[in-house]
């Protein structure tokens, strides 16, 4: 038996809330996986970068270790000059000894003050390191939060998923394929996912245009389909304005 006019807009109609539904369930798991993924990318870089100074640190205390070993060794030869300057032969020799010795003696000042320079780095550095890693450990709270957070709303969501998929195909069938082909093409198209609306305060309830009083009247009849002219949404029915919007929703609600 061939379906009425108002028949098939109600069909179409309930194929669109349970739609809505589903998109909203989405929409909210949609935001949650992404704010991980960006908190796990934000704390491997933290990572890489804590490594980085760790790294930086050990290259510093190697140099302080060089130093050290310079300093030892200028004074083994500090000491070995000055064995020399006791039997040196004239005074020439005396003085290119004692040119070596000051040369030494520099030398130890130079890495002695290179040593006191790489400290200041390794504090620094551990200053950074510290508040890096502060930094990091937060991060890490916020991901466990967020974590537990989408795992509570995808088990939650689930079972409600499966349950209007199965409404979504029993709901489907009652439509006729033609007109779930189109209905399909105008959500493609629709930003908020809207194929079926009503009309609402005399607009579209789709893209807000003003529907003309003699459409309406056309609209309520439902004696064929009717389309927005500014979006092509199918436009289901005229709500009127006596009940306000929580009244509805709650019915709606109720209905399904
Ligand atoms: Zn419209």
């Amino acid at each position: 038996m061939e379906s009425t006019v108002a028949q098939k807009l109600e069909a179409i109609y309930n194929l669109q809330l349970i739609d809505s539904r589903l998109d909203a369930i989405v929409k909210v798991r949609g935001a949650l996986p992404e704010e991980v993924q960006d908190l796990e990318d934000e704390i491997a870089g933290y990572e890489t970068r804590l490594e980085k100074f760790k790294r930086d640190i050990e290259g510093f205390e190697e140099d302080i270790k060089r130093y050290k070993e310079n300093i030892k060794d200028s004074e083994k030869l500090i000491k070995k000059y000055q064995e020399q300057q006791m039997n040196v032969r004239n005074n020439r020799e005396y003085d290119a000894i004692t040119k070596e010795l000051e040369l030494q003696d520099l030398e130890i000042q130079v890495s002695k003050k290179k040593i006191a320079e790489a400290g200041v780095k390794i504090d620094n550095k551990k200053a950074d390191l510290e508040e890096l890693s502060n930094l990091m450990k937060d991060r890490q709270k916020d991901l466990d939060l967020k974590k537990e957070e989408l795992s509570t709303i995808v088990s939650e969501s689930e079972a409600e998923e499966s349950k209007l998929i199965a409404e979504r195909e029993k709901a489907s069938k009652k439509v006729e394929e033609r007109l779930v082909k189109s209905y399909t093409k105008i959500r493609a198209n629709a930003k908020n996912g809207l194929a079926v609306v009503m009309v609402k305060r005399g607009a579209c309830g789709g893209c807000f245009n003003t529907v003309p009083p003699q459409r309406q009247a056309d609209i309520r009849e439902k004696k064929k389909l009717i389309v927005c002219e500014h979006c092509g949404r199918i436009l289901a029915g005229v709500e009127d304005e006596v009940e306000d919007d929580s009244a509805k929703a709650k019915r709606r609600t109720a209905k399904a």
